[in-house]
């Protein structure tokens, strides 16, 4: 469903990417876990079409779409939540949710979207009037989980979603992201919190320093002493 083949990204002196391959089949989802400044994030975003790789390839649906532009990615239901939610706090709950049908056409459908938007997310209803940027940290996650939502995905990239939550939200946005998956979309996880995305995530892909170090069965790596050790705290 989804690939990127040996991706390799660099920042003038920096090799951000040094060679990485991955894979999301249809319906699954997958987690990048490691460290700051492992390369999650350059990942995600060159995958969206965001950042420029220095070779290497990514694939959407058997098709090489490494040299389609970010907006044509969008159009073919690639779709990436960003670091930061990054909404548009002067305006309300429901311009950002228009904006994310942006590219979208068609409009009986894009409406039934928004009444689901609105069904999944009752606390976005209650204040689409509202400016986002008076929204709390795990509302704008809402938000910025919905707006993608209004882009009709077929495979959303997320990236941090619990960054910055407090404890009870963390789980909620976990509980949101399973759920978005059981209702038929493809999701690309990037996390810090490597516990609960190895337990949503049915398998994983390990970074360090740009280079995937390890992979496989999330239920196995959770029980792994290196990834215990590493990133669950012992
Ligand atoms: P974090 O969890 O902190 O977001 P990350 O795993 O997502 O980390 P990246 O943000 O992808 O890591 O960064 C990978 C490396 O590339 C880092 O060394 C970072 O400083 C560098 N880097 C990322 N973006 C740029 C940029 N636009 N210009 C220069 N260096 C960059």
């Amino acid at each position: 469903m989804f690939e990127i083949k040996d991706l390799q990204v660099s920042f003038g002196g920096i090799h951000a990417l040094k060679g990485i391959s991955l894979r999301v089949e249809e319906g699954e989802i997958v987690t990048l876990i490691g460290a700051n400044g492992a390369g999650k994030t350059t990942t995600l975003r060159t995958a969206s079409g965001l950042e420029r790789p220095d070779s290497g390839s990514v694939w959407l649906n058997g098709q090489d779409i490494t040299r389609v532009s970010a907006q044509d990615r969008v159009k073919r239901g690639l779709i990436q939540v960003p670091e930061g939610r990054r909404v548009f706090p002067m305006m309300s709950v429901l311009e950002n949710l228009e904006l994310g049908a942006f590219l979208r056409r068609d409009r009986a459908q894009t409406a039934k979207d928004m009444d689901e938007v609105f069904g999944r997310f009752p606390v976005l209803a209650d204040r689409r009037q509202q400016p986002a940027g008076t929204l709390s940290g795990g509302e704008q996650q809402m938000l910025a989980m919905g707006r993608a939502l209004m882009a009709s995905p077929k495979v959303l990239l997320m990236d941090e979603p619990s960054m910055g939550l407090a404890p009870l939200f963390v789980q909620e946005i976990f509980n949101i992201i399973a759920n978005i998956n059981a209702t038929g979309t493809t999701i690309l996880l990037v996390e810090q919190n490597a516990n609960m995305a190895l337990q949503v995530a049915s398998r994983a892909y390990v970074m360090e320093t740009g280079k995937i170090v390890l992979s496989g069965d999330s239920a196995k790596l959770l029980a792994t002493d290196e990834v215990r050790q590493a990133y669950l705290g012992g």
